[in-house]
């Protein structure tokens, strides 16, 4: 169980992140959850016990898509530790099309998204995101005083996605690609028009934006997750998001934080306190 989170706190743990795999762990005080399983069982284990967290304190796994760097441990580790799972409908024929075993049924279970789930302390919001693969959404969690969203796997920032995570008090938020370097990068025409197209990723600059945006309209605390191990570097996003803030006149540190999801191992936990939020508030320049 993660210490020192107290009633109505939100922790987002990035575990790992990137192409190569996902799994965020947001935790509550009394729930904990995962947004993601990819890489491997084994895997997921191992960066749960860095963070004093056994797979069986889980209160469910919650699925973004189908694609295998978000559903890749999914298989055993629903087996092995039977964990609740949920995915909307069309993720779920995903899920089940690439299941060696079947696991015990009554562990699915199918969400809507625009329809908000209660799950232990936390409410739970799916939000559609524009993206390769049918069913695909992110989540805003939910407590009494505190909230934040995770959105990644998306081709652009529609107004509902915006809407939907707007206000919350922490983000993580794709930040997949920088334009150049796809484009003077190795990849085939074919990957770079898909990666940059709608139903792609999220390129540097438009998180970046969006991310000054999401500022102005409250949220002090972000974390930048999926980038690309061939197209993107982590002082690449930092620079364009800094970028960004500076026009709109955002001080790191005095109007907001900042952090880069790690590819490979957990992330800093960043705990976002149901109490003490004036501490940021006091000197926002909108
Ligand atoms: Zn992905
Ligand atoms: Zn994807």
């Amino acid at each position: 169980m993660r210490e020192g989170i107290r009633p109505h706190d939100i922790e987002i743990t990035p575990l790992f992140s990137g192409s190569s795999g996902n799994a965020i762990l947001v935790s509550t005080s009394g729930t904990m959850v995962l947004v993601d399983a990819g890489m491997n069982c084994k895997k997921v284990v191992e960066a749960l016990h860095i963070v004093h967290v056994e797979p069986s304190e889980l209160s469910a796994v919650l699925i973004t898509h189908d694609h295998s760097d978000h559903i890749g441990a999914l298989d055993v580790f629903t087996r092995k530790f039977g964990i609740p799972v949920y995915a909307t409908a069309q993720t779920w024929e995903g899920i089940h099309a690439v299941e060696r075993k079947p696991h015990n049924a009554e562990l699915d279970h199918e969400i809507e998204t625009g329809v908000r789930i209660t799950l232990g302390q936390f409410e739970v919001l799916a939000f559609d995101t524009p993206h390769d693969t049918t069913g695909s959404c992110g989540y805003r969690f939910f407590t009494s005083s505190c909230s934040a969203s995770i959105a990644t796997d998306m081709g652009y920032i529609t107004d509902d996605i915006f809407q939907t995570i707007k206000g919350s008090d922490g983000i993580l938020l794709e930040a997949n690609y920088d334009k150049d370097m796809l484009w003077n990068g190795e990849y085939p025409y074919p990957l770079k028009k898909r990666i940059d197209g709608q139903f792609g990723h999220l390129c540097n600059d438009d998180c970046a934006h969006a991310v000054a945006e999401l500022c102005k309209n409250g949220t002090r605390h972000f974390i930048l997750g999926h980038l690309s191990k061939e197209n993107n570097m982590p002082q690449v996003a930092e620079r364009t998001v800094l970028r960004a803030m500076q026009e709109e006149n955002l001080v790191r540190d005095r109007d907001y934080t900042l952090r880069i999801a790690n590819r490979y191992t957990p992330t800093a936990p960043l705990l976002l306190s149901a109490e003490n939020k004036e501490i940021y508030l006091q000197e926002i320049v909108v």
